[in-house]
Parts: structure tokens; C-alpha cells; sequence
């Protein structure tokens, strides 16, 4: 189901504001990591917003590598996120890492992520795969193309076919950045599958001054959109702050996007 015979033509996924995924725009889900604060997640959602983004996201469940770091707002996180997500029309992604979170999760959000940790927790990709709302599939730390396809048919399987994939780099023996942003699988997922592939330059490199460069890169070699960590102050957030953009910076970005793709 996720080969791109099943589809050629390529699949678009609409959102009920009629924003789509997949078509001839390249639409930007940016915000923090985590939710933090309402203050901090409505000043990102109006700084993303302005710049031209079309989703926020950021994390109420947390997976963070240490028991002991920020864990996420959970459910008072997703109301903020809601909440804001009403206020400025912007639609709303944040990870869902187990499967009792679904259908807490279901009436805060527009789109579930589901996280590289879980690319191939199978149970939790099964349940996502019953579910009608749009999930975006982030490619494992170590996972192949394929697996990544495959994580994908088990999602679609279930019947839910509103998918997007994405590459946020994988772990080599590269040391100087954070992950390896693998640009080439944005040509390779193209040619293979169907489904929309994002690019994400905020984990695929961990350092905020690589993200830009990283960011064209990926909607030059075809990327339908991109995930991108914005901060309204990143030196103060609870998580992944040295990747995450300032939002001057973010703008500025979206402005030179708009070059490599009109319709940013
Ligand atoms: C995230 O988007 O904040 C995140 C945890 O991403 P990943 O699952 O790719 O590490
Ligand atoms: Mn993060």
C-alpha cells in the first residue's frame, strides 16, 4: 500500500482547513520541542504563524533519552496547544508515544507524530492505523528506507491512508552534528512511495546555525514540507534549545524557502 504503483499520482493529504500535504505547496510545521508555558507556546504560535507557517507543533509527551529530564506538559500541554490552535488558526501536531495517549490525544490535535524512538513500535502503528486523523511517520535513529516503508504499511493496513513520512537524520559515526540528515531519502522515498516526506533539519542536524542550509536542502530535493524547532527564546527551553531556531531566524529562512518553492 505504501508503494508508489498503489498511487502514482502521488498522495495529498487535505486537512479540514483545507490545508493539504502533498500538493504543489511546501507547508511548514514549526514551534518549540515542548510545550512549556502558555506564554511560551502562544508567543511561538504567533511568531511561526506570522512567518508563514501553517502547523505548530510541539511535544506534550516527551521521549526524552534520560528518566530524569522534562517529561512533557501531558495533558495540560495538549490544551494549550488546542487552545492556541483555535486562537490563530494554525493546525496542530504533537507526538503520541503510547497507545493510551490515542484517544486522550484525539480531541486536541490535528495530526499525530509519531517519533523515530517509535518508528517501529508495531502495536502503537496498528492502533494509529485505526484511527481517522492524519499521522506524520518519523524515520528511525537506524532505520531503513524500507523499514521506514514498511512502518508506514502498517499504518495503512489499518485503513488510515493519511500519511506523511519523515527524514530527521539518522545516526552514523559522524560525531559532528547530532544525526546525519539524510537529504538523498527525500529522492529515494519519492521514487518508491506515494506518501508525502518531510524534511526535519532541527534533529537531522542538532545545531541550530546547520538548520537553514539543511532546511533548502531538503525542499530543493523534493520535500513536500518541513518540521522545524522555533523558540521564542531558545537558550531558556526545557529541550532540544540549541537546535531550535530564533524566530528572526525562522523568518528569515521562510523568506529564502520561498525562492526554492513559490508557494511557501
Ligand atoms: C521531536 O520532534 O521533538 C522529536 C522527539 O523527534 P524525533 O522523534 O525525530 O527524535
Ligand atoms: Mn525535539
Amino acid at each position: 500500500l505504501a508503494g508508489r504503483s498503489f498511487r502514482p499520482e502521488g498522495t495529498v493529504v487535505t486537512f479540514p482547513n483545507g490545508v493539504k500535504v502533498g500538493g504543489d505547496e511546501v507547508v511548514v510545521m514549526a514551534g518549540p520541542c515542548s510545550v512549556e508555558s502558555r506564554e511560551q507556546i502562544f508567543t511561538a504560535a504567533s511568531q511561526v504563524k506570522a512567518a508563514g507557517a501553517k502547523f505548530l507543533r510541539g511535544g506534550a509527551f516527551k521521549p526524552r533519552s534520560s528518566p530524569y529530564s522534562f517529561q512533557g506538559m501531558g495533558l495540560d500541554g495538549l490544551k494549550l496547544l488546542r487552545e492556541v490552535g483555535d486562537t490563530t488558526g494554525l493546525l496542530i501536531i504533537s507526538e503520541v508515544m503510547e497507545i493510551s495517549q490515542i484517544e486522550v490525544m484525539l480531541p486536541y490535535v490535528d495530526c499525530f507524530q509519531l517519533g523515530a524512538r517509535n518508528m517501529q513500535n508495531f502495536n502503537l502503528l496498528r492502533e494509529v492505523g485505526l484511527v481517522r486523523k492524519p499521522v506524520l511517520l518519523k524515520r528511525g535513529i537506524a532505520a531503513t528506507i524500507e523499514e521506514l516503508l514498511l512502518s508506514a504499511e502498517y499504518v495503512l493496513s489499518g485503513g488510515n491512508y493519511d500519511v506523511m513520512l519523515c527524514e530527521r537524520g539518522i545516526r552514523t559515526y559522524e560525531t559532528y552534528t547530532r544525526n546525519t540528515m539524510d537529504i538523498s531519502a527525500i529522492p529515494v522515498i519519492k521514487h518508491l512511495s506515494h506518501l508525502p516526506i518531510l524534511g526535519d533539519p532541527s534533529h537531522g542536524t542538532g545545531r541550530r546555525d546547520m538548520v537553514p542550509a539543511m532546511a533548502r536542502a531538503s525542499v530543493a530535493a523534493g520535500a513536500d514540507g518541513l518540521l522545524i524547532e522555533v523558540h521564542p527564546n531558545p537558550d531558556k527551553a526545557v529541550s532540544d534549545g540549541a537546535q531550535s531556531l530564533f524566530p528572526q531566524q525562522f523568518s528569515k529562512l521562510m523568506d529564502e524557502l520561498r525562492i526554492i518553492a513559490p508557494a511557501v
